[in-house]
């Protein structure tokens, strides 16, 4: 079965003149253990869909199953709760802790939810995303691909449910942008972790087990395996 499935969701910005339609009944599902990528043009509504997916914002109607649990709906206490507990994040800006080291980086939402660090699962992560040279480094000593692997890390640390990546390589030159989405499958596949990532190059995309591609707030087509030629 699916990790994430949404119904008919919609998404209506404003009122009257400035209503903006953002969502248009998407119906989709994210398959388990998979890196999906979400694609399409500016304004088109993927971070609307990634934002209502990791319960950051409601959307106007339909409805989200995420791990099996109905998200929309949930009140605002209970979605801070549970992106806390079921959901990683990956940001285009890496939002490291500049004073703490990759390492304690990486265990940090352990450390939050006060819960102990599973070494096994640490050093697979570490080695996977070849970082195990730099564990002792602060953010300001790591290159920005390297930054980005440790945010990719402490994003896998918890097993999340899934793994939200907001245009994950935006800030990447192309060569640290090809290491840090080849790492990054490679530990979906290696941990059967579900990662959704949102992304606007098609290089990008490429990497995912499977691409779907928004337009104007409708789902328009999806492909499997794809290389980036298929997808441009
Ligand atoms: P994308 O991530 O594909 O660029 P967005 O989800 O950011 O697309 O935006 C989809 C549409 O919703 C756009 O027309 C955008 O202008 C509009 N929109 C996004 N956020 C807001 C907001 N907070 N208020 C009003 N309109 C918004
Ligand atoms: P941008 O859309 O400018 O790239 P970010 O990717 O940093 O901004 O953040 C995207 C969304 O995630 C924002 O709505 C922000 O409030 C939210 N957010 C940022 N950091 C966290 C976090 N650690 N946990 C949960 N939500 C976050």
């Amino acid at each position: 079965d699916p990790i994430v499935t949404a119904r008919a969701l919609t998404k209506i910005y404003g009122a009257g003149n400035t209503r903006v339609r953002a969502l248009d009944g998407v119906d989709v599902d994210l398959g388990r253990g998979e890196l999906t990528a979400i694609m399409g043009p500016s304004g088109s509504g993927k971070s609307t869909l990634m934002h209502c997916l990791a319960g950051l914002d409601s959307p106007t109607s339909g409805t989200i199953l995420l791990g099996g649990v109905q998200i929309s709906g949930l009140s605002q206490r209970r979605l801070t709760e549970l992106r806390r507990t079921r959901i990683g994040f990956v940001f285009q800006a890496y939002n490291l802790v500049p004073t703490l080291t990759a390492a304690e980086n990486i265990t940090l939402p352990l450390d939050i939810a006060r819960a102990p660090v599973d070494r096994e699962r640490f050093r697979t992560i570490v080695e996977t995303l070849e970082l195990s040279d730099r564990l002792h480094h602060r953010p300001a000593e790591l290159s920005g691909g390297q930054q980005q692997r440790v945010a990719c890390a402490r994003a896998l640390i918890a097993a999340p449910a899934v793994v939200f990546a907001d245009e994950p390589t935006g800030n990447l030159d192309s060569t640290a942008a090809a290491e840090v989405l080849g790492f990054l499958r490679r530990s979906v596949e290696e941990l059967g972790q579900s990662v959704v990532m949102v992304t606007h190059e098609a290089t990008a995309a490429a990497y995912a087990h499977r691409v779907v591609f928004l337009a104007d707030g409708r789902l328009e087509g999806e492909l499997r395996d794809p290389d980036a030629d298929a997808i441009l």
